[in-house]
């Protein structure tokens, strides 16, 4: 038997069999023993029906039968009754008050029941039980568990995620029978050694047999610590080597002293904060550098990302020849071949509309100097200054403003993805800025990068909350820089939390401010269905229901719109421009509305079923409405009563940050429900790692050091196959 050979080569595997395999991605040996389990029972705690004694609280494992309901003798209440066997003896089950507990359940399911065992010798039955249907029993019921559980070792066994034709018993089985066949000998890890006991993870072949058949609870716990280091760990190989490509290519080298640099900043309508300066000198000390830049700017919405890309961009469109050109990587072409003051900057965003607001905010910026900036997009094109006009934007044909580029007199381009078609040519282009950066994909990054022969430095920017472990993860082959700093001055957004059943007050609240001319969000509570059509509907239905209520019971003579992911691209923009122009004063929306939309006007937003969503996405929702010089308020109203989802929800009133409260999120509601989790790719396992800034860096630094003295993983086959496979599954940008 071999790691690579098909299951069905060993094991008979029927139709059915090989579908459900089919749908987890288990085709081969190998695929089997790396399909972990999701959790573990402990057999200590599961009892035999023949011993339990009264008073117990007991685990059963077993088939259900004879249910019915009826009533209780003398008080009339209803009872539903039936019992449950594992094989050692049958006892009785009752639920008191709850009848349709007999009609939920179905004769003949198997079931793990917990409960106290009740009554008097002889006449034992086990009150109100927990129930959780199984497919089929976890181990079977002649295997040593439901024997006596004394002098055996293992008291923990593993259940995998099952699909409807193959259960986990199945799993449990097959594994062992790999072992049994000598599987192991045959298995060859491909993390090296020394990796392993710098950090004390076990050898493959031994997290193997722990993670499937553990002893101890810690050999499991120690076992999936080195599955998940591993996950983490192919990743940063690919990243480190992305990042490695970038390194050894030619970029476009010069230096920009600080004073030219404040002669621009000191024209802005305010002082820069801390965190932008430091950002912008990080960025021009990599213009200086030997290696083409890869930096990422993470950024809550406001926290000036824009003033940055501008100085970066004015830094690139004002160079001059460095002193000491020879400075350049020992390749081919020479610095001195390039004009300096002909550098470029090409500035991407994700729409039409943020690619318009930017081409206006660089021309604020830009309005003293003699640089022109280009707009292209799919709509059409625009320049800065026009040739008439020196002090206005004209629209110009899309052949012209190529040439332009072309021949380099335009320094500065902003645009959509249409900067990135073949005919447009840059003479120079030294730097790429991309907005929002998790709306491109990684190709259309490299796309834009090849417009030039040499590498152009690049700075991508994101306002989207995730935690650091995660960024270091997904944007491993990325320098990353946090502007944690809102400028000052600004007005926070006064946060609210209302009870449902309290939003009288709220209401009065919204009606006055748009009696005064404001406008309004309303988010309806996040719906998550397996099946994404079903969703979608689901969230049409919910968005319709409350725009409907809110028309007719509260906001009765206001203007109110919608929007939803089922609409089409045209509808939805159509009803974003019906609300950028005040056509509109409440959109009531699910939470896919757009990100960056900019309607300074909407000051308020509402967003019901609170508790459904993460920190850092309420925190992004909010982000809607501070665009204004006007008070702004976020209404976050939850049904919850507990106490823990209450205080979960008051961090969004405390926090400096999103990324302060993605790592909020990190720690109260576990991994698995982490912002942009889902899109990232990650198993479960390595959302685990996420978890642990610890294992996390180390798999970094590991990665990065074996990719240095081994870039082509040439003496690390298993790896560079291992990194190609995940590579196929990975996204988040
Ligand atoms: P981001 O792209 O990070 O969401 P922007 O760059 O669009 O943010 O900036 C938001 C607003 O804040 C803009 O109107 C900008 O002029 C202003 N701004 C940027 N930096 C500062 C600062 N240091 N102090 C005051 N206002 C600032
Ligand atoms: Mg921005």
């Amino acid at each position: 038997m071999k790691p690579s050979d098909a299951l069905e080569q060993h094991f008979r595997i029927d139709t059915i069999h090989k579908k459900a395999l089919a749908r987890l991605r288990i085709e081969t040996i190998s695929d089997l023993l790396h399909h972990l389990p999701s959790r573990y029972e402990d057999i200590a705690d599961i009892k035999s029906v023949v011993g339990l004694i009264k008073g117990q609280d007991a685990v059963v494992f077993g088939q259900i039968g004879g249910l019915k309901s009826r009533k209780a003798w003398k008080t009339k209440k209803p009872i539903a009754e039936g019992w449950i066997e594992d094989g050692s003896a049958r006892i009785k089950i009752m639920w008191f008050n709850q009848p349709y507990m007999a009609k939920m359940l179905v004769n003949g399911t198997y079931v793990k029941l917990a409960g106290k065992v009740t009554g008097s010798k002889g006449k034992l039955y086990i009150a109100n039980p927990e129930i959780e249907k199984l497919d089929s029993l976890p181990i079977d019921t002649h295997d040593s568990i439901f024997s006596t559980t004394e002098n055996i070792e293992e008291t923990i066994y593993p259940v995998y995620k099952e699909t409807k034709g193959v259960t986990s018993k199945w799993f449990f089985h097959t594994v062992q029978k790999c072992f049994n066949a000598g599987i192991l000998d045959n298995i060859k890890d491909p993390i090296p050694l020394a990796i392993l006991k710098k950090y004390n993870l076990p050898e493959l072949t031994t997290a193997l047999q722990w993670i499937h058949i553990p002893k101890k609870a810690e050999h499991a716990e120690s076992a999936r610590k080195r599955f998940a280091f591993e996950e983490v760990f192919y990743i940063q190989i690919q990243k480190a080597r992305e990042r490695n490509a970038v390194n050894v290519a030619v970029c476009y080298q010069f230096k920009t002293d600080n004073k030219h640099i404040k002669e621009f900043t000191d024209r802005f309508p305010f002082k820069l904060t801390k965190a932008q300066q430091n950002a912008i000198s990080s960025i021009i000390s990599d213009f200086n550098g030997k290696h083409a830049m890869s930096r990422l700017l993470e950024g809550d919405v406001g926290s000036g990302k824009t003033a940055v890309a501008a100085t970066t961009a004015y830094a690139v469109a004002t160079s001059r020849p460095p002193e000491g050109l020879q400075a350049l990587p020992e390749s081919s072409a020479k610095i001195s071949d390039v004009d300096f003051g002909n550098l470029q900057v090409a500035y991407m965003a994700p729409t039409e509309i943020l690619a318009k607001q930017l081409f206006e905010s660089f021309i604020e910026y830009f309005y003293h100097l003699p640089i022109q900036i280009g707009l292209i997009t799919g709509s059409g094109c625009m320049k800065f200054p026009s040739k008439v006009a020196d002090t206005e934007p004209t629209k110009i044909s899309r052949a012209q403003l190529l040439k332009w580029v072309k021949n380099g007199e335009i320094p500065i381009l902003i645009g959509t993805h249409a900067l990135i078609y073949k005919s447009v040519e840059f003479k120079h282009l030294a730097h790429i800025i991309i907005d929002e950066q998790h709306r491109f994909g990684t190709n259309q990054r490299k796309a834009l990068a090849k417009k030039d022969t040499r590498m152009p430095h690049l700075l991508s920017m994101t306002a989207t909350p995730i935690p650091r472990t995660l960024a270091l993860t997904v944007y491993g082959d990325l320098d990353i820089t946090l502007l944690d700093e809102m400028p000052a001055g600004r007005k926070t957004v006064i946060t609210k939390l209302v009870a449902s059943n309290k939003q009288n007050e709220m209401y009065n609240h919204i009606s006055a401010e748009i009696a005064s001319g404001r406008q309004a969000y309303v988010i309806c509570p996040r719906i998550e269905e397996p099946d994404e059509t079903k969703a979608n509907s689901l969230r049409l239905k919910s968005v319709i229901a409350e725009a409907k209520r809110l028309k007719e019971k509260i906001f009765k003579n206001k203007r109110i719109g919608i929007l939803h992911g089922k609409m089409k691209p045209a509808e939805k923009d159509a009803t974003m421009k019906k609300f950028e122009n005040h056509e509109i004063d409440i959109l009531v929306a699910t939470s896919v509305i757009e990100v960056g939309v900019n309607v300074p006007n909407a000051t308020n937003i509402i967003i019901e079923g609170a508790e459904r969503f993460g920190l850092a996405q309420l925190h992004q929702l909010r982000g809607r409405v501070i665009r204004s010089t006007h008070q702004a308020y976020c209404f976050v109203c939850t049904e919850s009563k507990s106490d823990k989802t209450r205080d979960r929800l008051k961090a969004l009133t405390t926090a400096k940050n999103g990324f302060e409260l993605a790592e909020y999120d990190l720690n109260f509601r576990g991994s698995g429900e982490l912002y942009g989790a889902k899109q990232s790719g990650l198993t479960d396992l390595g959302m685990e790692a996420i978890k642990n800034i610890k294992l996390v860096e180390a798999a970094r630094t590991e990665a990065q050091r074996l990719v240095k003295k081994d870039t082509k993983l040439k003496e690390h086959k298993e790896i560079a196959d291992k990194v190609t496979s995940i590579g196929k599954s990975l996204h988040m940008e």
